[in-house]
């Protein structure tokens, strides 16, 4: 019996790795990337009505121009490497939020969605596209997934995930809120792991790349919110910034480089 248990064991863990695009790393995905859509599209839909929208036909104009330049680049590269079925998911909508929070996130089937304070430390498009190139490759990478593939098989016992998940309960919303990076309006935080973050700078170095924004200016972005940590509590409580990080940042820098066309 305990055999079987086992063998049961390792084929659920075997069909539930997936492949990060780019870096190729395995990770655990034991949830459905339909029921982490519905979950990220209830909690953007709650975000976007409580939310102020900014009025700032500029500013708003940049981050449409911004983000659809990463999109439109990520189709490119998907479609010539025989890949677009993964992002059939994806629907990108762009969006500007009043707030002095030194935000911004792209939730699982590209809803980004940037806060007006952080548009003091991006400081030009490239700059933007640093954070927007970051937080899409999480999307992309489906870190969420992960995430909670982790969160709900320690808290759930991984039992029934999908059902449990789709059973909106506030505790599942607060989980979700944390996942997301929704986190700092309900009090939940989860700061994503130094392996999340690394990835997503890597990838998102990449991103920026292939749409033809300057990697070489990521690090000065990073040590601009690094120089303000302690004023910066929300991006920088999820996001830390340190020496070590911007260094790995350098040593990916060659790679994102390469598909550098100015
Ligand atoms: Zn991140």
């Amino acid at each position: 019996m305990k055999r079987i248990i086992a063998i049961l064991l390792i084929s659920v863990l075997m069909f539930a790795c997936k492949t990060v695009p780019f870096t190729g790393r395995k990770q655990l995905s034991l949830i459905s990337n339909q029921t982490v859509l519905t979950l990220s599209l209830q909690q953007y839909n709650d975000f976007i009505h409580s939310a102020q929208l900014s009025n700032d036909a500029n500013a708003k104009a940049m981050v449409t121009r911004v983000g659809q330049r990463l999109a439109a680049a990520v189709s490119t590269y998907y479609r010539s490497n025989g890949k677009s079925a993964e992002l059939k998911n994806f629907s990108w909508e762009f969006n500007l939020v009043n707030s002095t929070q030194v935000n911004a996130f792209c939730m699982p089937g590209g809803k980004i969605v940037v806060y007006t304070g952080i548009l003091q430390y991006t400081q030009t498009e490239d700059g933007l596209a640093v954070v927007l190139g970051h937080e899409i490759a999480h999307a992309l990478a489906q870190h969420a997934n992960e995430r909670l593939s982790q969160q709900v098989a320690v808290q759930l016992g991984g039992i029934g995930l999908d059902v449990a998940l789709s059973n909106k309960s506030q505790e599942t919303r607060n989980l979700g809120a944390a996942v997301f990076g929704l986190g700092a309006q309900v009090g939940v935080l989860l700061p994503f792991s130094r392996k999340h973050e690394l990835e997503a700078d890597r990838i998102g170095l990449i991103l920026m790349a292939m749409a033809g924004y300057n990697p070489q200016t990521a690090p000065a972005f990073w040590q601009r919110m690094a120089a303000n940590g302690t004023k910066t509590p929300e991006f920088f409580s999820t996001h830390p910034s340190d020496a070590n990080r911007i260094k790995q940042l350098q040593s990916c820098m060659p790679e994102a480089l390469r598909y550098y066309k100015k």
